[in-house]
């Protein structure tokens, strides 16, 4: 029987190494899928178009959310950033979990849209630990790491919102308790009845035992 795909949404500061951690799960994971986001914002040294993002102009971004063809977007620090629409369902219909790496104004939305949508936060040890791994970084200057640090603890006051959270402290444990909570929640009962109820001669289009 086909297994039927996870949307997986997570979020996290920027800086927390969600990131590493994500392309790490995702290395040898035939059924995982990394949905590539759309983004006004222009690439980092060494980020490729289609690969990272798919660097847009205002006017193409704009044009894409009025055809439709985005599942969520938000504003983030001066640019636009969405989820394009067809590799998330096409994704889900092939059977294949599909993870969102979004902020949390996209993450909510994503909830209010989709109730079965696992989401996950990803936290850095400390605060203090996250700015030295944004400065660590040298791509941007201080006030962008400042008005990144800013927004930063705005997004982590909303971890409420979501069912997990991952600390990122080691990144093979980071690794480890995010797959544990993705096979966790696939056997969540609800998850479980959606594709197994007919295999026990229950719910719609089910055959009885004898
Ligand atoms: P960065 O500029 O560091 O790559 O990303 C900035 C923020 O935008 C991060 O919090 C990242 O998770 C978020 N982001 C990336 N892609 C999307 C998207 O498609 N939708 C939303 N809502 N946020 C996104």
């Amino acid at each position: 029987m086909n297994k039927k795909g996870q949307l997986i949404v997570v979020s996290g500061p920027s800086g927390v190494g969600k990131g590493t951690m994500l392309r790490e799960y995702v290395k040898g994971r035939e059924s995982v899928r990394y949905s590539v986001s759309a983004t006004t914002r222009a690439p980092r040294p060494g980020e490729e178009n289609g690969k990272d993002y798919y660097f847009l102009t205002k006017e193409e971004f704009l044009n894409r959310v009025e055809q439709g063809n985005i599942l969520e977007y938000a504003q983030y620090n001066g640019n636009f950033y969405g989820t394009p629409k067809d590799m998330v369902e096409q994704a889900l219909a092939q059977g294949q979990d599909i993870i969102l790496e979004i902020d949390v104004q996209g993450a909510l939305q994503v909830k209010e849209k989709s109730p079965g949508a696992l989401l996950v936060f990803i936290m850095p040890p400390s605060g203090e630990e996250l700015r030295q791994r944004l400065i660590g970084r040298q791509t941007e200057d201080e006030a962008t790491i400042n008005k990144r640090l800013a927004i930063a603890q705005e997004e982590m006051a909303q971890v409420q919102e979501y069912q997990y959270v991952v600390v990122n402290d080691n990144l093979d444990q980071a690794v480890a308790q995010f797959s544990h909570i993705v096979e966790a929640n696939r056997s969540l009962v609800t998850n479980w009845l959606s594709e197994n109820k007919s295999e026990y001669g229950f719910g719609p289009g089910a055959k009885p035992l004898k």
